[in-house]
């Protein structure tokens, strides 16, 4: 049985979210852990967490195979030492809520250099991680999220982001989130077989196919290379229905947790999971 999920809300508390997930087909989810908009963290409310936990078991849901995706306003490659710096203190703050939690992994986009160059951005963003390693409990995995090629996003290759793995001192706490969104608008076709294979191939290569820990399951609303990362229903995008049987055809993605960023609310989300399980 695949696992896949959806982004869910956490409005109706972090209690919630695994009936949610539960009532539109689901067995695992993505959450923010507070507004992604904001620096401030709020904290979790009293017994909130504990009743996370039981409902998780509840709807046999396996912590492992959730994701919680970082805010919006972190950069790990900024090069502006305040924003940096409030970048890690954001992101240890979110760890911290992850762990009480008990969720695993957590998701992050490597960062923009912002003008600055690659180098520069990937040597930022290791940096960074191993100041936040020092500072997090080690039950906690960082994904880095491979990105639209666009502006100064760093990750949008795979060479990328085996160099920061390469660069960052505890990188047994590292591991990748592939967005198949991104992947698109950055060359990688998934539509064919063969470049399929080409994705699977260079994974391994630029760090090892282990590394790749979840799935972001998303069509995209422009063609291949367009770089606009704007995320479509499954099916309903460039990639198209052909594209993910394709895709979901091989068993090394398959076994990978698929988490849904498309548009709309829990009904679409529902609508989108239906399509997914017809394509197996
Ligand atoms: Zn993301
Ligand atoms: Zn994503
Ligand atoms: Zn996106």
């Amino acid at each position: 049985m695949i696992k896949i999920g959806a982004h869910m809300a956490i409005t109706k508390g972090f209690s919630k979210v695994p009936e949610d997930s539960f009532n539109i087909g689901a067995n695992t989810f993505q959450i923010f852990v507070h507004s992604p908009r904001v620096w401030a963290v709020t904290p979790i409310k009293p017994n909130d967490d504990v009743q996370f936990k039981e409902n998780l078991k509840k709807y046999c849901i396996d912590p492992q195979d959730i994701l919680v995706h970082s805010g919006y306003l972190i950069n790990l490659a900024s090069p502006k030492d305040d924003m940096w710096e409030k970048s890690i203190n954001s992101m240890i703050n979110e760890m911290q809520l992850c762990s009480q939690l008990g969720i695993k992994y957590f998701n992050v986009h490597p960062g923009s250099h912002l003008g600055e160059g690659e180098e520069f951005g990937i040597n930022r963003i290791a940096k960074a991680l191993d100041t936040i390693f020092k500072k997090t409990s080690p039950d906690t995995t960082v994904l880095l999220e491979n990105t639209a090629q666009k502006g100064g996003n760093i990750g949008y290759s795979f060479e990328q982001l085996g160099k920061i793995i390469k660069t960052v001192q505890n990188n047994s706490r590292l591991g990748i989130t592939y967005d198949t969104c991104h992947g698109f608008d950055s060359y990688y076709d998934i539509r064919t077989k063969d470049g399929v294979r080409k994705l699977i191939s260079e994974i391994e290569d630029s760090m090892g196919f282990d590394r790749l820990r979840m799935m972001h399951l998303n069509d995209s609303k422009f063609d291949l290379g367009a770089g606009k990362d704007r995320h479509e229903f499954i099916g309903k995008g460039f990639i198209g229905i052909e594209g993910f049987r394709t895709f979901l055809s091989f068993d090394e993605i398959r076994k990978i947790p698929l988490l849904l960023e498309t548009p709309g609310n829990d009904a679409d989300h529902a609508n989108d999971i239906m399509t997914v399980k017809s394509l197996l």
